[in-house]
């Protein structure tokens, strides 16, 4: 089949190579002339495991350009895989996804099926409808594909994912749909285009809840001197409740989870529903982030204080910043007064966009050389893996916040760290 994919960031990306994978010929399309070049070059132009071996073994049902209008007419299925990022007022911004519309409008000139893959709110559809009739007025489909990939793991969440949602009332489209993804081994889950919509959000929702439920927990744990990761455990060996999205920590970020709550609560306020445990799983999220600098505070001066920051993006295996807990973090430490060095294997140069003037380490022992204290804030494998012995000759005091609960606490205090974890 010959797809045109909108957007080549973490999602469109991945979409088009693994669709490539799957035999299509895929044309991806993006407005940065620098990703584009890039890219042709073969080279990727974000973090993610196996994307680079994968685009290379498919380079030859693979184009990428900035020219629209050529992608539009040579396909049959277009994509839109652009952002929707979160408007200051919790909402999500569609001014991408309503740009690809108008393009859509101008360059159409056959058939086409269209598939939502961005996470848009309720409704969306019908602007989108709106958009691309000003201009085109023959026949056409409309498809809620919604994506479920994680970033890290992306390429094994799309070629085997837990199931494929396809929201559309077009029996024609319903069956492109289902030859695209034949040599998947997954559910296809065929709803309306609203319910597939919503599909998305109700489950990124979810996990948020889980998170927040278990920090929440943390919490109780810690004053009654419990150890949440004994009481995620036996609630995980629930099948009803399951181990995944149960470990404490400093909350959640990324460029899904933080934008889809709200645009959900939004979604909701826009009808009359106040949905009150999304608002309080957004409250207690936000909260989580600051636990890590009260723990320090509680403990040491910060304003002259060495403070090291072992992982920087909102979690492992990706440089993706959005959100990541860390930049709050950092913040914190900065207004008390303290010194940060900081380390990350993918996120230091996207990093420095942000924070030029802090300390970057090239190694994690280089982070802790001479610090009064280390937070983790990504359990990054190398931190996970760190040898504990080595904190406590690398530290000027060894003070350690595991926002991440990526040490043994018990292994932790026998080799002499100051330890102190997020609901243990
Ligand atoms: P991203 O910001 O990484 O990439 C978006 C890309 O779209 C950018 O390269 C941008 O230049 C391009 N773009 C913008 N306008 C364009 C246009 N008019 N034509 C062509 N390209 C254009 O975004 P992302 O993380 O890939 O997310 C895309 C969508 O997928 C969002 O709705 C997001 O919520 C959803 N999603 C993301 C993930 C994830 O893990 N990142 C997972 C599931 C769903």
């Amino acid at each position: 089949m010959k797809i045109a994919i909108f957007g080549t960031g973490y999602v469109g990306l991945v979409t088009g190579v693994c669709l490539a994978n799957l035999g299509h010929e895929v044309t991806c399309v993006d407005v940065i002339d620098e990703k584009i070049a890039k890219l042709k070059k073969g080279e990727v132009p974000i973090y993610e495991p196996g994307l680079a071996e994968l685009m290379a073994k498919n380079s030859n049902r693979l184009e990428f350009t900035t020219n629209a209008g050529t992608a539009v007419k040579e396909a049959e299925v277009i994509f839109i895989a652009v952002g929707t990022p979160a408007k200051p007022d919790g909402s999500a911004d569609l001014k991408y996804v309503y740009e690809v519309a108008r393009t859509l409008s101008q360059e159409m000139d056959s058939s086409k099926v269209i598939v939502i893959k961005s996470t848009v709110p309720v409704g969306t559809e019908t602007e989108i409808s709106k958009l691309i009739e000003e201009h085109y007025h023959g026949e056409y489909a409309i498809v809620s594909n919604p994506e479920f990939l994680r970033e890290g793991s992306a390429i094994d969440d799309f070629m085997k994912p837990d199931r494929v949602i396809i929201g559309t009332s077009d029996q024609k489209a319903l069956d492109v749909m289902l030859q695209i993804y034949e040599k998947l081994d997954a559910p296809m889950i065929h709803t309306d285009i609203r319910s597939a919509q919503l599909i998305k959000y109700a489950s990124n929702a979810f996990l948020a809840t889980k998170i927040s439920f278990v920090n929440e927990m943390a919490k109780l744990a810690e004053k009654y001197g419990a150890n949440i990761e004994y009481i995620a455990k036996g609630m995980g060996y629930d099948k009803r409740i399951g181990h995944e999205f149960l470990r404490a920590g400093i909350g959640y970020g990324g460029s899904c989870f933080p934008k889809d709550v709200k645009e959900l609560i939004h979604t909701g306020e826009t009808v009359g529903i106040n949905l009150e445990i999304l608002k309080a799983v957004d409250d207690t999220n936000d909260r989580q982030k600051s636990v890590p600098v009260k723990k320090l505070k509680d403990r040491i001066k910060l304003s002259g204080a060495t403070v090291a920051v072992l992982g920087l993006a909102f979690k492992p295996n990706t440089d993706d910043l959005r959100e990541a807990p860390s930049l709050e973090i950092i913040r914190e430490l900065l207004e008390a007064g303290a010194n940060v060095k900081a380390w990350d294997p993918a996120a230091e140069e996207a990093y420095k966009k942000i924070y030029p003037n802090i300390e970057y380490s090239k190694t994690p022992e280089d982070t802790l050389r001479g610090a009064d204290a280390v937070i983790i804030a990504t359990e990054w494998d190398q931190v996970k893996n760190f040898d504990l012995q080595q904190v406590k000759q690398l530290m000027n005091t060894p003070l350690v916040i595991d926002g991440r609960n990526a040490w043994d606490k018990n292994t932790a205090e026998e080799v002499g760290l100051d330890y102190q974890g997020m609901g243990k």
